[in-house]
């Protein structure tokens, strides 16, 4: 069995067990935390801390892996990431590279690259991309093992489309796999598709992620027949599309077959600062948005609504094991 990288090095892709493909650690501005966190709301050591106890009670569930899309934009840092995972070691990390961004690219990049000032080769975020996959994530030695960017509300942005594009062109390098954010609302799976399988991208190793915001069983299936994954990803975030919906979808999608192109999670986080810095705010305004509402919750009302053991490993284990199989 191949090999796939986490934080703590390769792990054999049959030990990764059952995996949650789409948690982050934790969602941060580096400017915001740097500015306005320390000294009042940030304190590393309690964060940090938080994170263990948390991600062990996931760990404790029987969750073996999560693959943390957290990239540039999103606030990754490995070394933090690293002091978490020697605390709870019974959990793989899978670490990602990419961008996200819902419109431009960041001033990095804006005078660099294709179409700018400083138009030389190739873009430069390529290079990034492919540094952190085969080399290693800035002097950690830890390497990411799979690609992120995203399609949100606004669409196809030209920043966009160059983040597109270079991700595509580091899965061409490097054979990574991919895990795109979209906007259900606007079928931004169809876009991703489209765009991805022009440039090239092995579609099979493409989560579509947040396709499970959708209950539409058309769309959903149009993007399954790609070869592209659905990311399930987001129960708890009732908000958005409550768990019973979520539940059903996957239960009218497994009935139709598509047991193979489904993976599940969801999109939480130990400490996200979109909501400001009180901590009690993400329970108390979505109090499923937690790592333990899957197996609490979800995978008794799957069963409920017909879904068998076999399909559960499959969206688990098999399915994530294949995507991180090069
Ligand atoms: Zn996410």
């Amino acid at each position: 069995m191949p090999a796939v990288e986490t934080v703590r090095g390769p792990v054999e892709a049959g030990e990764l067990g059952r995996t949650f493909m789409h948690e982050h650690v934790f969602v941060l501005g580096t400017e915001n935390v740097q500015n306005y966190g320390a000294g009042d709301w940030w304190d590393e050591d309690e964060k940090v801390a938080d994170a263990v106890a948390k991600l062990r009670e996931l760990a404790d569930r029987g969750i073996r892996t999560i693959a943390d899309p957290t990239v540039w934009g999103l606030g990754r840092y490995i070394p933090r990431i690293q002091r978490i995972n020697e605390q709870v070691p019974e959990l793989n990390i899978i670490a990602a590279t990419g961008l996200y961004t819902y419109n431009d690219v960041p001033f990095q990049f804006h005078h660099r690259g294709p179409g700018t000032m400083l138009d030389a080769g190739p873009d430069p975020m390529i290079a990034d991309f492919v540094r952190d996959l085969t080399e290693g994530i800035g002097g950690t030695g830890v390497k990411a093992a799979f690609l992120k960017c995203a399609v949100d509300a606004p669409g196809l942005t030209p920043g966009v489309e160059r983040v597109l594009r270079a991700v595509a062109g580091a899965h061409r390098e490097t054979g990574a796999p991919l895990t795109v954010h979209t906007e259900s609302s606007i079928h931004a799976g169809r876009t991703v598709v489209d765009l991805l399988g022009k440039e090239g991208v092995d579609l099979t190793k493409v989560v579509i992620g947040h396709a499970g915001d959708s209950n539409d069983l058309d769309y959903l299936a149009e993007l399954a027949d790609s070869g592209a994954i659905l990311g399930m990803d987001r129960f708890g975030l009732d908000i958005i599309n409550p768990t019973e919906n979520r539940v059903a979808t996957i239960a009218a999608l497994c009935e139709r077959g598509y047991a193979d192109r489904i993976v599940l999670s969801h999109d939480a986080s130990c400490f996200i600062d979109w909501f400001g810095p009180d901590p009690a705010t993400v329970p108390a305004m979505q109090p499923n948005w937690h790592y333990r509402h899957i197996t609490d919750d979800v995978l008794p009302a799957l069963r409920a609504a017909g879904v068998g053991d076999a399909q559960i490993d499959q969206m688990l284990v098999a399915n994530p094991r294949r995507y991180f199989t090069r």
